[in-house]
């Protein structure tokens, strides 16, 4: 089978709403590259959406998995629990920034994760009202949608969504979203919306992703802190895309010295395997009756086996170093090429691995360009990379290389993103 025909095939049978960047069908990935079933071969600075941190087929993962299904696939950790989990929950809630005693759930998706943060937040502090931020993203179940800040696509023809959920402005210093501005609107949300004794939980991404890749000032994570603990609040942390390792932190939030009360974990959890974990403090965390948390597939087996060996990778081949290092070396290219463009490369911005280039231009105000986004993405594939977008107006791209991509790799591929762009 081809591209061609397995785009067709598909086109006639998965309906459009789960649609695909590219029409390029992967037949074996390995590291940081995948090659299509026409023997086409791709830099991958995609990850599968920030989930491969580790690469593809890592083989340490595949042997684990491998093990693990010899011995059993599945009994539901609700049911016939096994060590794994256990090890699994014991890693994580150390992992998780802060020194408060910790402890874990497991789900299955992000969006999961998120809707099990504010249930447990609201079980304990008997309040109904969350506050998010606007052009965050947490997911694409009802609630989940209903916290993100962005209504094409993800909201769009989806409503009624559920009540008592505010949003307030994320600080973009690039976009004169000052940190006073953010805090200034949640204060006054806080006098004219709901009352912060009527809040159970406030839920902020440290850098936003889906959003436009902007990490937020330590400053102001800070001071949610200290609104939060002013108030009874509780404060989450989305870290779905920003865990393990990929910002040059084990998890963002060491960037601000902030801890969480509770925290998500996904995506590169398990190098691929489908599982999310709640982390966060004991006593909030066991709020909630027994039963009413988790799920069927909830720390799988064979996922739990696979975020071990993710762990074991992360530290045995520093990849939170390795994540500065990359960083640094997308920036200095990415920044040599705005110097040649700066009418269509507005910025370029990380947090370790987290790597934006924002395209538009700023006269006497910011012209965002989406065209120029989708034209290099949709023209990606033909130079040999997976790119994607995001960003409220759809005009940034964004690069997730593996933590394991070698200097050489990710040189060829900026390279190639270069000529790319020359050529658009
Ligand atoms: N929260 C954040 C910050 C995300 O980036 C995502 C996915 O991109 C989600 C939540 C939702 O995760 P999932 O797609 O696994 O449900």
């Amino acid at each position: 089978m081809t591209n061609q025909q397995l785009q067709q095939r598909k086109s006639q049978v998965i309906a459009r709403g789960q649609g695909n960047v590219y029409p390029v069908y992967i037949e074996r990935g390995e590291n940081a590259e995948l090659w299509d079933v026409d023997g086409n071969r791709y830099i991958d600075f995609a990850t599968g959406i920030a989930v491969c941190n580790t690469g593809h087929s890592h083989p340490k993962i595949v042997a684990a998995v491998k093990q693990q299904l010899d011995r059993f696939s599945h009994t539901c950790v609700m049911v016939n629990p096994y060590e794994s989990a256990v090890e699994l929950a014991e890693k994580l809630t150390d992992a998780a920034p802060g020194d408060s005693d910790k402890k874990a759930i497991f789900v299955t998706t992000g969006a999961e994760a998120v809707e099990n943060c504010v249930k447990i937040a609201r079980a304990y502090t008997g309040r109904r009202g969350v506050i998010a931020f606007n052009g965050g993203f947490h997911g694409r179940t009802n609630l989940a949608m209903a916290l993100t800040g962005k209504i094409t696509p993800y909201k769009h023809l989806f409503g009624p969504f559920p009540g008592d959920i505010f949003h307030a402005p994320f600080p973009i210093a690039c976009h004169d979203i000052s940190v006073q501005d953010s805090l200034k609107a949640l204060d006054t949300l806080f006098k004219v919306d709901i009352a912060p004794s009527d809040v159970a939980a406030i839920i902020v991404e440290p850098v936003q992703g889906e959003g436009g890749f902007y990490p937020a000032p330590a400053e102001f994570l800070q001071a949610l802190r200290e609104r939060c603990d002013q108030h009874g609040i509780v404060l989450i942390a989305d870290e779905i895309q920003t865990g393990f390792a990929r910002t040059g932190k084990m998890f963002s939030f060491e960037h601000a010295g902030v801890e969480a009360d509770l925290m998500t974990m996904a995506k590169g959890i398990a190098g691929g395997f489908p599982i999310a974990a709640v982390v966060g403090k004991s006593e909030i965390m066991d709020a909630p009756l027994p039963g009413g948390l988790g799920g069927t597939y909830g720390g799988s087996p064979v996922a739990c086996t696979a975020a071990l060996a993710v762990l074991d990778i992360i530290a045995e081949e520093n990849l939170v170093t390795r994540a500065v290092e990359l960083g640094q070396l997308f920036n200095e290219h990415l920044q040599s090429l705005q110097q040649k463009f700066p009418q269509l490369i507005f910025d370029v911005r990380n947090q370790g691995a987290m790597i934006a280039l924002e395209l538009g231009k700023s006269t006497d105000e910011f012209i965002p360009n989406p065209e120029l986004t989708q034209a290099l993405i949709s023209k990606a594939a033909d130079y040999g990379l997976v790119l994607l977008a995001c960003g409220f107006y759809g005009n940034v791209i964004r690069f997730l290389p593996a933590l394991t991509m070698s200097d050489a790799i990710a040189e060829e591929g900026l390279d190639k993103f270069e000529q790319l762009f020359i050529e658009q």
